[in-house]
């Protein structure tokens, strides 16, 4: 066989493009991932860490859209767009609003992506247990804090939704909530407290998972950015990349946000918008929280590795801009700092952003690319790619080779927005 050619070629090394590497490795194939830059060093770098199953659920949420509206004219707000409108945002913002008119398909999708997510949180578990690389997972809860009533009410509606998915919860007054984590302070009127969520150091895991990948047989190829498409009769041929041509007899697109700007390559319209967030580190604190916490109106996720803190917050429309808004991430401190006992708020190190990969219903794309024979998808995570990783892996090496699947694949069907140009 030709050191170029392999069974499967998998466009993206972030989180998702390794986990289902990995899955399709296991089933016996020969893969390859093709990755631009360095394994695991976009969007699945320094995200939060959450392994929240209480927390996977759409962005396009019932209400969300009304509750937005007035952050956007907000610099310091937890959601923002860019203010240049292009068609193809214009078209996003209109799925997006009426993705979040529909409560019954909000649960159907909110029950699909737990599902996954509750596999995928067992599956990081297992790894961590076998793996040689410690990634810091830990199953210690996450409390998610409410300083308003309406957003309490809220919060344990969704709670309620989500119990019977497999998402238990334990509803706390304000006083149980200073008690359980004397860190926090200020004025709450409750919290939410999920024991079955988890935690970790998301580049590590990342790293650990292509490990595991390598061990089964995976070939990582960094620095290795598709830049063009071969395409014959309803069939990917090849893609050239910075390192030289690839054959496969099937490809996956798993690039993150970028894959909608990739898709034009294949004639394929993935409406993927990139959601910059931030994340950075503050030295460990005297009272360290003993969960993850998320201080849900502010939108602010708080994760204690066992030596820094790590605060991530804000969600910001703006396509493939990486430029670091210095505003805003003052705003996550002065956001935390608020609720938490906090010595010096703006002693911040590794600053780091990213682009979270969104499609308008806030469901991930897993499954065969319209218009293809041998075209899959496994892109538009948003908040949830960790979280949602491993789950994907097993749904997507499932569709592609016949057999059944443990998930119900409807929710996620890759082909929903594909009309082939
Ligand atoms: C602030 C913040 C906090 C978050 N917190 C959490 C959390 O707690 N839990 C959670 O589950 N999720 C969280 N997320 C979301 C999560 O980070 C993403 O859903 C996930 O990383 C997406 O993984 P991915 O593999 O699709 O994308 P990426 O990790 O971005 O990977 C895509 C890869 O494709 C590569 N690529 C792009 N173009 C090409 C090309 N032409 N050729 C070859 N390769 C290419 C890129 O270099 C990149 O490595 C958070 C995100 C942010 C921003």
């Amino acid at each position: 066989m030709d050191e170029n050619s392999f069974d499967i070629a998998i466009i993206g090394g972030g989180v998702i493009g390794v986990a289902c590497a990995l899955e399709l490795a296991r089933r016996g194939a020969s893969v390859a991932v093709l990755e631009r830059d360095r394994i695991g060093h976009a969007c699945s770098f320094g995200n939060a860490g959450w392994l929240t199953p209480s927390l996977a659920r759409p962005l396009a949420a019932p209400g969300q859209v009304r509750r937005a509206l007035p952050w956007l004219l907000d610099g310091e707000s937890p959601f923002y767009i860019k203010p240049r409108l292009s068609l193809s945002l214009a078209r996003w913002l209109l799925g997006f609003a009426l993705s979040g008119r529909d409560w019954d398909r909000f649960e159907r999708n909110t029950r699909a992506l737990v599902e996954l997510c509750n596999f995928s949180t067992d599956a990081w578990e297992e790894l961590s247990e076998r793996s040689d690389r410690s990634f810091g997972y830990a199953r210690r809860g996450m409390l998610s804090v409410y300083e308003s009533q309406a957003g309490f009410d809220e919060g344990r509606r969704l709670a309620a939704m989500c119990e019977p998915f497999g998402v238990p919860y334990e509803v706390l007054s304000a006083e149980q909530v200073r008690a359980r984590e004397p860190v926090i302070k200020g004025r709450q009127v409750g919290a939410i407290f999920y024991p079955r969520d988890a935690q970790c150091e998301p580049d590590r895991a990342v790293l650990a998972l292509a490990e595991d990948a390598r061990a089964a047989g995976v070939t990582l190829y960094e620095d290795a950015e598709v830049l063009d498409v071969q395409r014959r009769a309803g069939t990917v041929h090849s893609v050239q990349t910075t390192r030289g041509t690839y054959r496969a007899d099937q490809f996956v697109l798993a690039a993150g946000a970028w894959s909608g700007q990739l898709g034009r390559a294949f004639a394929l319209r993935v409406p993927i918008l990139g959601a910059k967030g931030y994340s950075f580190l503050l030295p460990k604190l005297d009272r360290h929280p003993g969960c993850s916490i998320f201080l849900a109106e502010r939108k602010i996720g708080i994760n204690p590795h066992d030596e820094v803190l790590r605060l991530a917050g804000t969600l910001e429309i703006v396509g493939l801009d990486l430029s670091v808004n210095m505003r805003r991430v003052r705003a996550i401190a002065k956001g935390a700092a608020g609720m938490l006992a906090i010595a010096d708020p703006a002693r911040q190190v590794r600053l780091w952003r990213g682009l979270r990969p969104c499609t308008p219903d806030g469901m991930p794309m897993i499954g065969r690319a319209g218009g293809y024979e041998n075209l899959w998808l496994a892109t538009g995570h948003q908040m949830t790619g960790l979280k949602t990783a491993p789950g994907t892996g097993r749904l997507l090496a499932e569709l592609m080779t016949g057999q059944p699947p443990s998930f119900d694949p409807e929710p996620f069907r890759a082909d929903r927005y594909a009309r082939r140009r």
